[in-house]
């Protein structure tokens, strides 16, 4: 099997593609040694990446926030070039564009582009829906809006509490998690954004609980009301998500995944899918 991944890193003013199991950091990367940086995944459809503007501006304020010095978006445009490069149209592709502090010192911040295949599973969540169960995140709702040290609304590469709840959710026997707040408001996915559509509208949480502001629910709430379809931001529960029509875990590379069971509990969609996946085009 041809390995279809591809690496580019900014080097020397120029972006440089590597042979995607070459090493490109150094060990002293604090991205590495603390996860301390930024990353976006971006979805490459028909080989291009149409939401990119909306990714990169949103790895501008995570890095504002982590106070990491901005490469600039002709940089991401040449990495992503580089990665791009030679890649089949036919192949759905997840980007991932990371930033990290660099080594330290005088050292620049490092910049790089991954390439990869979406996996089979994903695009199997997407079609066939996701198990989910809510875990509590432990805190208030309101305390990160406040607390600009615990980095709300940044995209960081600090994630290990986020495929821990993955892992607790995969050995309660589901796919996907649904994260609350200490007093039980709704807050996100680990790595995605939480929509449901209850009394002919659609909802999600408000971006005061410290969530990432996701770029596919921007993009599904702007077209719902072109559309007619009503949105909320909307402060609500897992009984909220227990009563709603229906409810979906939304990312720009796995899309609208549809919940068909919540802490165990199975549901259905109400058929409101079909219109979900054809406002977001797929
Ligand atoms: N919330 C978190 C914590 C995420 O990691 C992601 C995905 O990256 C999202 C929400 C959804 O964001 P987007 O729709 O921009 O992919």
């Amino acid at each position: 099997m041809t390995d279809q991944r591809s690496v580019a890193i900014w080097r020397d003013g120029a972006a440089v593609a590597v042979p995607p199991d070459e090493p490109v950091v150094t060990a002293w990367d604090q991205g590495l040694v603390r996860g301390d940086g930024a990353f976006e995944s971006v979805a490459v459809l028909d080989g291009t990446t149409p939401h990119l503007p909306a990714h990169l501006a949103r790895l501008a304020r995570s890095a504002v926030l982590l106070e990491i010095p901005q490469p600039g978006d002709h940089v991401w445009s040449a990495l992503v070039g580089a990665v791009l490069r030679g890649w089949p149209a036919g192949t759905e592709g997840v980007m991932r564009l990371l930033l990290t502090r660099g080594p330290g010192e005088d050292a620049p911040p490092t910049a790089v582009a991954l390439l990869a295949p979406v996996p089979a599973e994903t695009i199997r969540q997407r079609d066939e829906g996701i198990s989910v169960v809510s875990l509590c995140l432990g805190v208030p709702a309101d305390f990160r809006a406040q607390a600009p040290w615990l980095l709300g609304g940044a995209k960081t590469l600090s994630y290990a509490v986020n495929m821990a709840a993955y892992r607790h959710a995969h050995r309660l026997g589901a796919d996907d998690v649904v994260l609350t707040s200490l007093e039980g408001l709704l807050l996100e996915g680990p790595t995605s954004t939480v929509a449901w559509a209850a009394g002919g509208t659609l909802h999600t949480p408000p971006a005061e609980t410290g969530i990432l502001a996701g770029t596919t629910v921007a993009r599904l709430f702007e077209r719902a009301e072109a559309d007619g379809w009503p949105t909320a931001r909307t402060r609500g529960t897992v009984d909220d998500l227990q009563a709603a029509d229906a409810v979906w875990l939304l990312s720009g590379v796995r899309g609208a995944a549809p919940v068909h069971a919540l802490d165990g509990v199975r549901r259905g969609d109400a058929g409101l899918t079909a219109r979900v996946r054809a406002l977001l085009g797929r």
